[in-house]
């Protein structure tokens, strides 16, 4: 069992830490703070759920400074995460699961993690919160974007409010913004790398400007905004090896396409190239787990090529993450159906 920390009051030592691996030493176990604001139902954000991504942490410690001396104009729960891996300042520590893949309807709930942050779902849920808002960074060069697992209004509109581009997604499952749609409009907030100054402002901002609205709008979405639904995920299988700048690899790949996240790429783009001779192919996965590496890729002597537009997202050069989780999404736009009532329809076309 994991042990859940529960508090009411902002501890002083939280608004003075600089460092996201000292937060251990104000909250040695996950922990939910709860402050009462002007309005009743919460905003509820979650901030390291992945322990080396601190731009959370020190947005919400800009908040709490903020209104230290004045009161918050909503109440708000936050939860702060896997501290035992901010600590450490890693993703997850060996053993432990992904605290991005552990929340209700996943797959890794059956676990010591899962079944405590079910606890948190259903504690906050009993406030019934206003919306949700779950802080991470991502590792390769992004842009800011919101990630919603709903296509409803209030929780396109809550996306937009962060960023242009919002980016719709089925896949993976147990993701916190996935558990908590169920409850109120929920969204993941990617605020590009980690460390970073302007990341934290900008997702201060954020969630400053969720405490203050008071209701969500009728008409919907920010008009600028564009939604995306990730149609594949790229792996590469574990038979084949690969790298950057190395030739004794099966599959070479392109550091130049980091610059590349969220741009549209003309179909016959390189994506990589193959060693002599060799059988090397990625995996494009949709969400039900079915490989179409034909759909998007044509392989022509020794490289990979798009086969057809693409915008890829979440492309990164650190080896270990491809291997662990994936080299990049695919993505697709929606196009909306303007309403009679002037408002916006998302639903999916079908792909
Ligand atoms: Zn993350």
């Amino acid at each position: 069992m994991i042990q859940l920390d529960e508090i009411y009051e902002v501890p002083a030592a939280l608004l003075e830490i600089k460092d996201a691996k000292a937060l251990h030493m104000v909250f040695p176990n996950p922990t939910l703070l709860y402050l009462e604001g002007h309005h009743e139902a919460p905003l509820f954000v979650t901030v390291l759920l992945h322990g080396n991504e601190d731009t959370g942490l020190f947005a919400i410690q800009r908040i709490l400074q903020k209104y230290q001396t004045h009161p918050l104009p909503r109440s708000l729960i936050v939860f702060f995460g896997n501290v035992s891996a901010a600590r450490v300042g890693m993703r997850r520590l060996d053993g432990q699961p992904d605290y991005n893949r552990i929340w209700p309807l996943g797959t890794e709930t059956d676990t010591a993690e899962g079944k405590m942050v079910a606890k948190v779902v259903t504690k906050v849920a009993a406030h019934k919160p206003f919306a949700s808002i779950d802080i991470h960074n991502n590792t390769g060069k992004n842009p800011y974007y919101g990630c919603v697992n709903a296509l409803d209004a209030d929780s396109l509109y809550l996306a937009s409010l962060f960023a242009r581009t919002v980016v719709y997604f089925e896949t993976p499952k147990g993701v916190q913004s996935m558990a908590m749609a169920a409850h109120c409009p929920a969204v993941t907030v990617e605020c590009g790398k980690p460390h970073l100054e302007q990341g934290f402002a900008h997702a201060a901002e954020f969630v400053d400007s969720m405490l203050h609205l008071s209701a969500f709008p009728q008409h919907a979405i920010h008009q600028e905004s564009t939604v995306y639904h990730t149609t594949a995920r790229v792996t590469i299988p574990d038979a084949y090896s690969f790298g950057f700048d190395r030739e004794d690899v099966d599959i070479r790949l392109l550091p130049e396409l980091e610059k590349d996240n969220f741009s549209e790429l003309p179909a016959g783009t390189v994506f990589a190239y193959i060693a002599e001779g060799s059988e090397a192919r990625f995996h494009a996965f949709d969400d039900e787990g079915v490989d179409h590496f034909e759909r998007y890729f044509v392989v022509e002597s020794n490289k990979i090529k798009l086969k057809k537009p693409i915008m890829p997202s979440m492309i990164t050069l650190d080896e270990r993450v491809i291997r662990q989780d994936c080299l990049c999404y695919f993505m697709e736009s929606i196009v909306p159906q303007q309403q009679e009532h002037g408002g916006f329809d998302y639903r999916l076309a079908s792909y």
